[in-house]
């Protein structure tokens, strides 16, 4: 098989690499990269998140973190969150936050290609990539240059019942990357008058379709109003969820082939 693989620099000893993917934006990747690395770092894990969404970056407003990455001639060092996760974002490269990022396919994927051989990383055990949403050319571009290890597919419950996941775990088999799991964001909704869970969006088919591909593990997240006002808010660190641990347990590579 023919490889782009580019090796990280010298500065950098990057474990494990997981690439969490979706079929399009706004189902919940940026907040699910941050849940996993939020949770591996709380376990005494030199964790890192390399924000590749670059026309949608998110990752830095999730951990409130504003201005811009230090260089020298080493390289360029990602910004260190409060609890140490190091990040690094198109965002944190910008003259100003809100300017568009109006690159084509190529230019975005080359500038992943940076993120990965021109940060000063150091030394980390997990490293997440917020992926450009997707199965297009820009996703595929990437996975030929980084050394992905286990790809989580992030989904909502309307794209189960479509052909978005199928396209994911045929894009993961064709890198030859195993899929860890597949997360149902914005599963159901549980209110505070009741403890029933609400179907917003009908009954999941979660199970079925990872089934469908010989996946075993699953997570459900619910549709939670204080999850996005941290995230708003900028504090992803705080957040303490039940769910976490279902996320973390998709990180056990051994029991994937
Ligand atoms: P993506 O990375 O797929 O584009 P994001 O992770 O940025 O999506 O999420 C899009 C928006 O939806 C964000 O404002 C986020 O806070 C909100 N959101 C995502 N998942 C949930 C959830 N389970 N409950 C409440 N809000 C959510």
């Amino acid at each position: 098989k023919q490889s782009l693989i580019v090796d990280a620099n010298e500065f950098s000893r990057i474990g494990k690499v997981i690439a969490v993917v979706s079929g399009k934006g706004g189902v919940g990747k940026s907040l699910v990269t941050s849940m996993l690395a939020v949770a591996m770092n709380r376990e005494g894990f030199e964790t890192a998140i390399l924000d590749a969404d670059m026309t949608g970056p998110s990752i830095p407003k999730a951990f409130g973190l504003t201005g811009r990455a230090h260089m020298d001639q080493q390289g360029i060092y990602p910004m260190k969150s409060v609890t140490g996760i190091g990040i690094m974002s198109a965002n944190l490269l910008l003259e100003n936050e809100t300017d568009p990022i109006i690159w084509r396919g190529p230019v975005i994927a080359n500038a992943v290609r940076q993120f990965w051989k021109d940060v000063v990383w150091g030394d980390v055990d997990y490293m997440f990539i917020d992926m450009p949403p997707g199965t297009g050319d820009v996703p595929l571009t990437v996975f030929q240059s980084i050394a992905v290890d286990g790809i989580i597919i992030v989904t909502s419950p309307q794209e189960l019942v479509s052909m978005i996941v199928a396209k994911a775990v045929n894009m993961a088999r064709t890198m030859n990357i195993p899929v860890l799991g597949i997360v149902e964001n914005m599963s159901y909704f549980e209110c505070d008058e009741c403890d029933k869970r609400h179907m917003i969006f009908g009954d999941s088919h979660l199970e079925e379709v990872a089934a469908a591909h010989g996946i075993s593990r699953i997570a459900r997240l619910p549709i939670d109003p204080e999850l996005a006002r941290t995230c708003d808010r900028g504090e992803m660190e705080r957040y303490t969820a039940k769910d976490i641990e279902k996320l973390t347990d998709m990180l056990d590579f051994d029991s994937v082939t």
